[in-house]
C-alpha cells in the first residue's frame, strides 16, 4: 500500500496486493480492447492499471478523493475517473451496456448487488470480489441453512458463480475473513414479471426463518389463494416457486 495513503475502514478499505491474485481477476474478466467497463472502487489502481494495459477507455467510481488523486497521479488517458457514492449513480451515464468489475466495500457490497439488480438491463456481467460468506450465500442452493432473501433475489435474474477464493493475506490492510471472487451474468430469460412485488414476497418470506411461510406471509396470501404449500419454511422453496408465489399474489391486487 502506498505510504501517502492511510486505509479508510469507512470506505471499506481492503487494498489488493497479491499480484498473483490480481492475474487471475483480469484472468477472470478476460476484457476486450472496445469493452465498455466501470470499475467500482478502484482504489490505489491494483485492478485499474492491469485493465487500463487492455481496454481503449475505462470508467472508475470512487468516492475516497484521496484515492482520486492517487489514481489521477497516473496520467492515464484512457482513465475516466467519477468521483461519487457507487449506491448512487446512474448507470446511463456510462453509456451501457457495460461490464462491472470490483472488489467491492464490504460494509456495502449487499446495497451496491440491489442497486445493479435494479439496473441489469443495462449490464453485460459483474466481476465482483466479495467476502466469501456473501459469495456463499449469493449462490446457495433451496434447502441449505445460508439459502435465504440474497440467493433468492440474485439467482432469479442473475446466473451466480463463485470463480475462487482469495486469502486474507492478499489484502493491505487484511480482512478479518476469506473473500472470493464472483461472475454475475443477467440470466437471458427473467420469469419475474413484477420486482417490486417479487422483492416484497420473498423479503417477508425470510423475515422469519423459523416460522412457516403460512405465518411470514400472513398479510399477503392465504393458502387458498395458492397452489404452493404454505406449512413449509421459505428456505425449502426453490427460485420458480417464489416466483410462482408472486404470481399468485400479483392475481390478488
Ligand atoms: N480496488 C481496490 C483494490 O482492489 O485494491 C480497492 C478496493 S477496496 C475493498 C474498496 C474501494 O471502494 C475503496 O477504494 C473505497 O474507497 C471505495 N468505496 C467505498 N465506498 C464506496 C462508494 N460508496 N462508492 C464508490 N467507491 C467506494
Amino acid at each position: 500500500m502506498s505510504a501517502k495513503h492511510k486505509a479508510r475502514k469507512r470506505f471499506g478499505q481492503n487494498f489488493l496486493t497479491d499480484q498473483k491474485i490480481i492475474d487471475q481477476i483480469i484472468a477472470t474478466i478476460a476484457p476486450k480492447h472496445d469493452d465498455n467497463i466501470l470499475e467500482i472502487g478502484p482504489g490505489q489502481g491494483a485492478m485499474t492499471l492491469p485493465l487500463l494495459e487492455r481496454v481503449d477507455k475505462l470508467s472508475v467510481i470512487e468516492i475516497d478523493r484521496d484515492l482520486i488523486e492517487i489514481l489521477e497521479s497516473h496520467n492515464k488517458s484512457n482513465l475516466v475517473i467519477h468521483q461519487g457514492d457507487a449506491l448512487n449513480f446512474d448507470l446511463d451515464q456510462f453509456n451501457p451496456p457495460i461490464r462491472v468489475v470490483g472488489n467491492l466495500p464490504y460494509n456495502i457490497s449487499s446495497p451496491i448487488l440491489f442497486h445493479l439488480l435494479e439496473n441489469r438491463d443495462k449490464v453485460i456481467d459483474m466481476t465482483f470480489m466479495l467476502q466469501k460468506e456473501v459469495v456463499e450465500r449469493m449462490s446457495a442452493t433451496h434447502g441449505s441453512k445460508i439459502y435465504g432473501r440474497l440467493s433468492v433475489m440474485m439467482q432469479a435474474f442473475f446466473e451466480v458463480e463463485l470463480i475462487f477464493v482469495v486469502p486474507p493475506e492478499s489484502f493491505d490492510p487484511a480482512p478479518k475473513v476469506d473473500s472470493a471472487i464472483v461472475y454475475l451474468t443477467p440470466l437471458k430469460v427473467c420469469k419475474v414479471d413484477n420486482i417490486e412485488i417479487f422483492e416484497q414476497v420473498v423479503k417477508a418470506a425470510f423475515a422469519h426463518r423459523r416460522k412457516t411461510l403460512r405465518n411470514c406471509l400472513k398479510s399477503l396470501l392465504t393458502q387458498d389463494q395458492t397452489q404452493v404449500d404454505l406449512s413449509q419454511r421459505a428456505e425449502m422453496l426453490d427460485i420458480d416457486t417464489f416466483i410462482t408465489l408472486a404470481k399468485d399474489y400479483e392475481k390478488q391486487h
